[in-house]
């Protein structure tokens, strides 16, 4: 399983080295873009994804960053066949066989036809924004990301870290882990702006994330202000 956009750092495995490696062996891969496969609307950003016809199944999740609440993940497979054979049922009655209609059995791929039908709302988004208004929503939550970036780089306190591919901008002090720590319990617990944190490789960092259609130029500012403002309260800055 390689991930396009992953969790932490919204970082992107080389799917073309490792989709060689994987046909090389006949091992299935999975490509994870879950978050950054919504990114996928734009061309700009499909050479993220170089590689991409190694894959033998790609999830993605429009709940995400594509303007659908949560609950709406779509899954492709190069081949249906493959889900039916591994996870599909046995069909219990003749009622239940329908071969002769023009229809997949979404059952049989574990879409639960029991459940609320969730790709009619991914639908209906399609159809309100059309494809220009999606590409245009995740534009200006990338610039925006690219906006903070920019403020965080103009500040000697701070660095980026890893790159800023999408809407995610990770960042730190450049302090200790303990400081950064401080810094971000004292952000949230003033309830002004929401920031997540992680930690690679014993680097303790922020995360801004980037996926409301309502975030503008000047939340970012005051994002931004909010955060300086904190950082001068800290007793060792
Ligand atoms: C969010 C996320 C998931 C989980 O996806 P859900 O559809 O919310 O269950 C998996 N992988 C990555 C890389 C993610 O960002």
């Amino acid at each position: 399983m390689a991930t396009l956009g992953t969790t932490r750092t919204c970082a992107f495995d080389a799917i073309d080295e490792i989709g060689a490696v994987a046909r090389k062996h006949d091992v299935w891969l999975h490509i994870d873009a879950s978050y950054g496969g919504t990114a996928f609307v734009c061309p700009e950003y499909r050479h993220l994804m170089q590689g991409i016809e190694f894959a033998d199944s790609f999830s993605c999740g429009p709940h995400k960053w594509l303007l659908i609440n949560n609950g709406c993940s779509v899954m492709w497979y190069t081949d249906s066949k493959w889900i039916v054979d591994a996870l599909g049922m046995y069909k219990q009655s003749v009622n239940e066989d329908n071969d002769n209609l023009d229809l997949p059995e979404y059952r049989q791929w574990q879409i639960s036809t029991g459940r609320t039908l969730r790709s009619l709302r991914l639908w209906f988004v399609l159809r309100l924004y059309g494809v220009e208004n999606l590409q245009e929503h995740i534009r200006r939550g990338c610039a925006l990301a690219k906006q903070f970036e920019s403020l965080c780089r103009g500040d000697k306190r701070f660095e980026i870290v890893g790159n800023v591919q999408l809407g995610l901008v990770c960042f730190r002090l450049i302090k200790s882990n303990a400081t950064n720590e401080l810094l971000l319990a004292k952000i949230l617990s003033r309830r002004n702006i929401y920031l997540l944190s992680g930690e690679i490789k014993g680097i303790f960092f922020l995360r801004l994330a980037i996926g409301s259609k309502v975030t503008n130029e000047k939340d970012i500012e005051y994002t931004w202000n909010e955060i300086k403002l904190v950082t001068s309260m800290l007793p060792c800055i």
